[in-house]
Formats: structure tokens, C-alpha cells, sequence
């Protein structure tokens, strides 16, 4: 990487650990379901780990899925081994083995024991047709005093859900401390009695992957399009490893295939290979620095003729449009060299100001 680069070494890393689930829920961004065969092996999970280890120490891998418990042994060894390397860990899960007080115990004594520090469940209107809300309820309350250092509740939810951040609250009978996806990073210092952080993450449903044809319109809040012209912190800066084993340039929707945000594969090339090339890659340069929004427009003024939707509920939706879109993509391949000097341009006026 340039010293002149927009992006920072990788220290968080998510590995989407396969693309099976124990539900189908609606607004599932990876359109995962029951059955699907595509998972990360242990050892593919940890030369994965090592290679971007070596590049620049990690601070923290995510476990995410489909449902990350799914993998068995693989996930309590994965875990053990970034513990075994002092590198911070997340799971993300339906809670879909918390069926009863037994299981719930047990399956968190085991993730503790591997060493998990976060523990991150899902809970809305989507998932609930799939994973009882008690199921839900009781992975929490069971969590409590095991030694986790965050237990994090994560609520989509529209105008129109039953379970948003203040019916849990109401049905958990706890006052839990909840953030915005937009608000400030800081965390207060709400860690209680036992240790442990615990928070309930408040995010708007977004309009991206399966709710796409799953959810009706009138769930999605559009967002005015003068407020997504805005840079994506998380692309190339937190890459996903996918169940094929491609690296993503974020785990914001699903990227396999996908021209611009698909990085490349780790069966054929090594992560140090991936991510310089990943690093001098115009379009994700200006993802990163100045968002989807600015690209569709370049695309636009390239070909008028280019469609994409009128209205969006999120920048991953903007982003979602543009690169799924084959003709926008080749309009802006064929204008690499416009595309940079366009940017350069946004650059210097920024600048000026
Ligand atoms: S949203 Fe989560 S729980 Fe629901 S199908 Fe997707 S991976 Fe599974
Ligand atoms: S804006 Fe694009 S690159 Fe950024 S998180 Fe969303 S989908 Fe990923």
C-alpha cells in the first residue's frame, strides 16, 4: 500500500462462514437458507487469518454466516485460534440452539470457553418466523455473567415492525444502552457489574439483497438522494472472506461475482495479492472516498441511457444498483481513465473549500 493511499491496513476481518441458515428470513442480505452447502473449512479460515495477520496484526475477526454455528467444530476452533493469537472475536447468530435452558448454557459455556469475546444476535420482525423471540430472550439472559466483554442485541426493523429497540427492552424488562448505525463510534462506559458491555444495535431496514423482492416498498424509509453522497469507510478497509473463499471488499451485501466489489480469490491468489491490487483499483477508490452515489453519476453521464432506481434506503443500496448493473460497469471500465481524473477533480475542489 502507497503512503498516499485512502485506506488503512486491515485489522477487522469477517468471514462469512457459510451460506447455509436454520431460516430464510426476508430481508437476508446473503440470501442464505437451509441446505446450502457452501462453508469456510478451520484451515481455510485460519491461512486466511495468518496471511492478513502477517500483512498487518488484526484487532478483530467476525464470525458471520449465514449462521456461523453451523460449522461445529470448525467455529469453537477458529475461535480458539484468534484467541490463541490475541485477536478480539465476534459471532453472529439467530440463537436458533437456545431452545431450551440446557442448550443455551451449553452452547455459550463452549463459545466462551474458545475464547469469544462478542456475542451478536439477531433479532427482528424477519427472523422471528425462524427463531423464536424467547429463543432470543434466553441466549441473552443466559449470557449474562458468562465473562463475554460485549453482548450485542441487532434490531432491523421499519416503520411498520413489532420488535424494534423498545419492545426488546420491554420484554427483556431492561433498560439496554442502544445505538444508531449513524451515531458516534465512541462507546459510552456502560459495561455493568459483571463485566460485560451489553447493547442493542437500532439499524432501519435496508432495501438490499433478498428484501429486495421479499419485503413491499412502503417498509423501506428512502433516504434524500443529497445525503448519500457519501463515503464508504467500511470498503476494502474491512474485507469479508466469502464461503467460497473470495474476499469481499465489505460484508455490506453479497459480493461473489460481483465485478467491482468481488476482490478476487483466495484459492488462487494470496490475500497480499488481492488486497494491493484492491488498493489501486479505481472504482473502489472512489467508493471509499467519495461513495456509489458519485460512480452512478459518472455512469450516468457516460451513458444517459443507463436505469437505476429513482429512490434508496441506504449507500449499500446505492452501491447494490451500480455494480450489480452490468452496462454501468462496462460504461465505467471503458472510462477508467475519466473516472480518476473525475475524481481528482472532486478532490482539488474540496480542497479549495
Ligand atoms: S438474515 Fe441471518 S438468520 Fe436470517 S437467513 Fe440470513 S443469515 Fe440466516
Ligand atoms: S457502500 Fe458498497 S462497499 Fe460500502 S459497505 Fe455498502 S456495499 Fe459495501
Amino acid at each position: 500500500m502507497s503512503e498516499n493511499s485512502c485506506f488503512t491496513p486491515t485489522t477487522q476481518l469477517t468471514f462469512i462462514t457459510t451460506a447455509n441458515c436454520t431460516a430464510k428470513c426476508d430481508h437476508c442480505v446473503m440470501y442464505c437458507v437451509p441446505g446450502d452447502k457452501r462453508k469456510l473449512t478451520f484451515e481455510q479460515m485460519k491461512a486466511t487469518i495468518d496471511q492478513y495477520n502477517k500483512l498487518s496484526p488484526l484487532f478483530l475477526v467476525v464470525f458471520s454466516g449465514g449462521e456461523p454455528l453451523l460449522l461445529g467444530e470448525d467455529l469453537y476452533e477458529a475461535l480458539a485460534y484468534c484467541d490463541s493469537l490475541g485477536i478480539l472475536t465476534r459471532i453472529v447468530t439467530n440463537c436458533y440452539w437456545a431452545k431450551d435452558d440446557e442448550s443455551a448454557e451449553r452452547i455459550l459455556r463452549e463459545l466462551r470457553e474458545s475464547g469469544l469475546w462478542e456475542l451478536n444476535i439477531s433479532c427482528d420482525d424477519y427472523h422471528d418466523p425462524y427463531v423464536p423471540f424467547e429463543y432470543v430472550k434466553r441466549a441473552y439472559k443466559t449470557s449474562k455473567s458468562m465473562g463475554f466483554s460485549a453482548v450485542v442485541i441487532a434490531n432491523s426493523h421499519s416503520g411498520k415492525s413489532k420488535i424494534t429497540p423498545d419492545y426488546i427492552k420491554e420484554q427483556f424488562g431492561e433498560d439496554i444502552y442502544t445505538k444508531g448505525d449513524d451515531d458516534d463510534d465512541t462507546l459510552t462506559d456502560s459495561r455493568k457489574k459483571d463485566g460485560t458491555f451489553y447493547m442493542l444495535s437500532n439499524a432501519t431496514l435496508q432495501n438490499v439483497g433478498r428484501a429486495r423482492e421479499k419485503i413491499s416498498p412502503d417498509n423501506f424509509v428512502a433516504v434524500p438522494n443529497q445525503n448519500l453522497y457519501t463515503g464508504c469507510r467500511w470498503c476494502v478497509n474491512h474485507p469479508a472472506i466469502s464461503p467460497i473463499n473470495h474476499v469481499w471488499s465489505c460484508c455490506g451485501i453479497q459480493c461473489d461475482g460481483n465485478e467491482v466489489l468481488d476482490m478476487g480469490d483466495l484459492n488462487k491468489e494470496s490475500a497480499e495479492d488481492i488486497m494491493n491490487r484492491a488498493y489501486d483499483n479505481i472504482f473502489l477508490v472512489a467508493i471509499k472516498k467519495l461513495g456509489p452515489m458519485f460512480l452512478r453519476d459518472a455512469a450516468l453521464r457516460i451513458d444517459p441511457d443507463l436505469r437505476f432506481k429513482d429512490s434508496y434506503s441506504s449507500v449499500c443500496e446505492v452501491c447494490q444498483d451500480l455494480t450489480e448493473n452490468k452496462d454501468a460497469v462496462r460504461a465505467l471500465k471503458a472510462n477508467y481513465f475519466n473516472i480518476y481524473q473525475a475524481i481528482k477533480a472532486v478532490e482539488a475542489k474540496k480542497d479549495e473549500q
